[in-house]
């Protein structure tokens, strides 16, 4: 009878479609996307599932041990400070030879533009990067020391995306096409390090597996029953009862059916990324002098510029500039008035959007990088500088507004609205 309704593939994609009784061994998961209550059963080390209704990855089988992250941490240190200060472009402008690396980069920001804007560059390619390496190497030796290890691993889940080292790889790719066009270049010392780190923390974010590690080191009774009450935590995503203060048992944040002022917070930072968007567009985001004479580009002239030269580097920025963020705005505007009238078309194709646009949303802070190296390579004063437009801190904003309203949308309140408007439940 509990077969019926239960289809388990166990080859490479495990899907797990059960209510009823659990098998030996098996355990009550709630989906952390869409609040689905299912059945897992025992998964072999490196199989992966993912959920019956809305397909969100529930267990990922990639997995590295502590101290092979802890390996990886070690050598992202050790290349650091020269993938940082040393240069990794060289520039030859009229005779004089200038380096430009990711440090001076964003200190030329901060000198000649907006203090803010620089921020956000550095917290995006330094900070977010530094942070992940100290958080492993604190989950390494507090393992050992016996610390509390629960706000760090709550926190390397959010880091992720933040790390942007793979884009800043891209944006230098794309000033020295750039810069091409006024001098001789040449690919510089540091050049070498800040690729091999590139490479380090991609594989070190790909195979660090939070949920694994949560597993590892606060393991909790799993829900053998379907009682009332059993929810899903976002911070550590164990499916479970809350203890005696309304906490999480296994990571002590508050557990909660629905995350707080969700759309509220979601709404907002999306009214105001709209908002951004305008300037950001309208106004100059760069702004070049040569030989005194002053001329303006906004993010559409820049790439209209640089189409003349590279077709394929300037759809490449244009994706990523101008394509993304709109799209990622207008999907983010639908899913939250789908909400609040309960539609029901489509669900699943704007969740597959809103993914995809998740996903690459990151990807819009490549324009800032470029900008930042750019300015540290071509400023020579009064014949030949290149400075930041004011639209660069309006655009910059706009993207990080885009990344925490998806954060913030509980996207559980989707399945909610969308049953609520079929009146039917099928679990
Ligand atoms: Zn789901
Ligand atoms: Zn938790």
């Amino acid at each position: 009878m509990a077969l019926k309704s239960r289809t388990i593939k166990l080859d490479k994609k495990l899907t797990v479609r059960a209510i009823g009784d659990a098998l030996p061994g098996a355990h009550y998961q709630r989906c952390p996307q869409c609040d689905m209550l299912f059945t897992l059963p025992v998964l072999k080390p490196h199989q992966n599932a993912w959920c019956p209704r809305c397909d969100a990855k529930i267990r990922d089988g990639r997995d590295w041990s502590l101290t092979r992250l802890a390996a990886m941490a070690f050598a992202m240190l050790l290349l650091m400070p020269f993938a940082y200060s040393e240069p990794l472009l060289r520039l030859y402008l009229l005779g004089t030879r200038i380096d430009a690396n990711v440090l001076q980069g964003i200190w030329q920001m901060t000198r000649q533009g907006d203090t803010l804007t620089a921020a956000m560059v550095l917290f995006c390619a330094v900070g977010a990067p530094v942070t992940l390496v100290g958080s492993i190497a604190y989950l390494w030796f507090g393992n050992i020391l016996g610390m509390n290890l629960r706000p760090v691993l709550l926190m390397l889940e959010r880091l992720r995306e933040w790390v942007m080292l793979d884009i800043y790889l891209v944006g230098i790719g794309v000033a020295s096409i750039k810069v091409k066009e006024y001098a001789f270049m040449q690919p510089g010392p540091g050049l070498f390090a800040f690729v091999i780190l590139v490479i380090l923390s991609v594989l070190t974010l790909i195979h660090l597996n939070v949920e694994q590690l949560w597993e590892r080191y606060y393991p909790q009774r799993p829900a053998r029953r379907a009682q009332e009450g059993l929810e899903v935590c976002l911070g550590c995503h164990y499916t479970g009862l809350a203890d005696s203060r309304g906490r999480c048992r296994r990571c002590h944040i508050p557990l909660r059916h629905r995350r707080r002022h969700s759309l509220q917070k979601s709404w907002a930072a999306l009214i105001a990324s709209l908002i951004f968007l305008i300037p950001a567009n309208l106004l100059p985001i760069s702004v070049i002098y040569i030989n005194g004479a002053r001329q303006e580009d906004t993010i559409m002239s820049g790439i209209m510029s640089l189409a003349s030269s590279n077709i394929a580097v300037a759809a490449v920025v244009f994706i990523a500039s101008i394509l993304v963020p709109f799209t990622k705005v207008l999907v983010l505007l639908t899913l939250l008035i789908s909400i609040h009238f309960k539609c029901q078309q489509g669900l699943r194709t704007r969740i597959l959007l809103l993914r995809f646009v998740t996903w690459i949303g990151r990807w819009s802070m490549l324009d800032l990088f470029v900008i930042a190296l750019t300015m540290s390579l071509v400023n020579r004063d009064q014949l030949l500088a290149f400075t930041m437009g004011p639209a660069a801190f309006y655009f910059g904003a706009a993207v990080i507004l885009t990344i925490l309203a998806v954060e913030w949308l509980d996207s559980r309140l989707l399945w909610d609205a969308h049953e609520s408007g079929n009146a039917r439940f099928d679990d």
